[in-house]
C-alpha cells in the first residue's frame, strides 16, 4: 500500500480536485468528504464535492453541507479536474452515475477501509483496520500538519467515526479510534450536540415506518436470524422517505440471541436492496459477495433485481443452509458468546 506522503505529494502538486463517495451517502462518506474539502481549501486548492444522491437531512448540521454539489444540478467538465478522490467505496460502481465524470479524470485516488476494495484508483490507500474513512483522513491530516485540524474539520471527522462505529459499539473500534475521537474533542467540538443532530431528529413518518417494518419482523426457529421488509407501499402509507429507513435494520439486530439480521427493501427504481448485519463472527461481507454485494464483516449489502418475495426466499434459504453447513448449532464456534467474553 502507498503511504500518506505519496497522497500528499499529489495533493500539493495539483489544483482542482473532485471528491465523491458512494450512493446513499452515509455519515462516513459525507464527514470524510467535507473534512478533505476543508483541508484542501486550507492548502489553497480548489476542491469540489459531487455526489449522486442528496444528503440525508440528519447531516444538514455539518459545516459545509451546503457546499455539496449534486449530479442532477451540475455539469462538471472532467477536463477541468486534475484529480478525482473517491472515499469509502469498495469498487468504482459504488459512486453511481458520477462515474460518467470520474471515468474521464486522469488521476483517481481511492481512500477506503473495506476489505473487499478492488484497488480501482491510480493511487490506492486502503486500510482495513480503520473503523472509518474518517479515521484515515484524520491520519492523513496529521501527517500533513496537525495544526490544520479545527472545529469544523473535527466535527466532520467525529461524525464519520461515530456513524461507522455505531457510536463506538462495533467490532471495528480500536484504541486508536478512541485516541482519535479524544483528540478531536480538544478542538471545541460538542459530541453530545453531534449525537443529538444525528440520532434525535427522527420524523413522525419515520417512526411510523419503523412501526410498520417491525410488524414484518420474523425470526428463524433457532432465533439466530431475524429479518424485516420495507415496501414502497409502506413508505407511501406512512409518508416516510427513503432516508427514514436508515437505522431500522439495527433495531432488528438488538434482539437477544439474534446473530444475523437482514432488511429487504424495495428501492425507488424497482430493485431490491438487501442489508445484512451480524453481531459475532459470521462474515456478512463474504455472504453478500455471493449476490455481487459487499461491505464489512459485520455490515454489508447487495442490490438485486426481481420480486421481493423471491429474493427474500432465495437469500434466506441460502443463509440458513450456510449456517447449518458451517455447523452453527455449535454456536460458540462460529458466533461470539458474549456472556463468556464479558
Ligand atoms: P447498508 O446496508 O447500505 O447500510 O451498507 C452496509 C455496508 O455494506 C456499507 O459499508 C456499505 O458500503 C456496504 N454495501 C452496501 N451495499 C453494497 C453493495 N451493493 N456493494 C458493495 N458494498 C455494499
Ligand atoms: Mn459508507
Ligand atoms: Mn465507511
Amino acid at each position: 500500500m502507498i503511504n500518506f506522503d505519496e497522497i500528499t505529494k499529489v495533493l500539493q502538486e495539483n489544483n482542482n480536485f473532485l471528491i465523491t463517495s458512494h450512493i446513499n451517502l452515509d455519515g462516513d462518506g459525507i464527514g470524510s468528504e467535507l473534512a478533505l474539502y476543508f483541508i484542501l481549501k486550507k492548502l489553497n486548492k480548489k476542491p469540489i464535492i459531487l455526489n449522486q444522491d442528496r444528503l440525508s437531512k440528519i447531516y444538514d448540521f455539518l459545516p459545509g453541507s451546503d457546499k455539496v454539489n449534486y449530479l442532477e444540478d451540475n455539469c462538471i467538465n472532467p477536463k477541468s479536474i486534475d484529480v478525482g478522490i473517491v472515499l469509502d467505496c469498495s469498487n468504482i460502481e459504488r459512486i453511481g452515475k458520477t462515474y460518467e465524470i470520474f471515468k474521464n479524470i486522469k488521476t483517481i485516488i481511492n481512500i477506503d477501509h473495506h476489505k473487499s476494495n478492488e484497488n480501482f484508483g491510480n493511487l490506492n490507500y486502503v486500510d482495513y483496520s480503520a473503523s472509518s474513512v474518517g479515521e484515515i483522513i484524520y491520519e492523513l491530516i496529521k501527517s500533513i500538519d496537525t495544526d490544520l485540524l479545527d472545529e469544523k474539520i473535527s466535527t466532520c471527522l467525529f461524525t464519520a467515526i461515530i456513524t461507522d462505529t455505531g457510536s463506538f459499539r462495533y467490532s471495528n473500534v480500536s484504541s486508536k479510534t478512541f485516541g482519535i475521537a479524544s483528540h478531536l474533542t480538544y478542538n471545541g467540538i460538542k459530541p453530545h450536540l453531534i449525537a443529538n443532530n444525528i440520532y434525535n431528529r427522527n420524523t413522525y413518518p419515520g417512526l411510523k415506518l419503523l412501526g410498520e417494518a417491525l410488524l414484518t419482523l420474523e425470526i428463524n426457529e433457532t432465533s439466530y436470524v431475524s429479518w424485516l421488509i420495507i415496501t414502497r407501499k409502506m413508505l407511501n402509507d406512512t409518508k416516510a422517505n427513503d432516508e427514514d429507513i436508515e437505522g431500522i435494520i439495527d433495531v432488528a439486530t438488538t434482539l437477544n440471541n439474534v446473530e444475523i439480521s437482514i432488511l429487504f427493501r424495495e428501492t425507488k427504481d424497482n430493485k431490491i436492496k438487501v442489508s445484512f448485519r451480524s453481531k459475532g463472527n459470521f462474515n456478512v461481507n463474504k455472504f453478500a459477495g455471493k449476490f455481487k454485494g459487499g461491505g464489512h464483516p459485520n455490515a454489508a449489502g447487495c442490490l438485486c433485481s426481481g420480486k421481493l418475495d423471491e429474493i427474500k426466499e432465495k437469500i434466506l434459504s441460502e443463509l440458513l443452509n450456510d449456517i447449518k453447513h458451517l455447523g452453527y448449532e455449535n454456536k460458540n464456534k462460529y458466533f461470539n458468546n458474549r456472556k463468556d467474553n464479558y
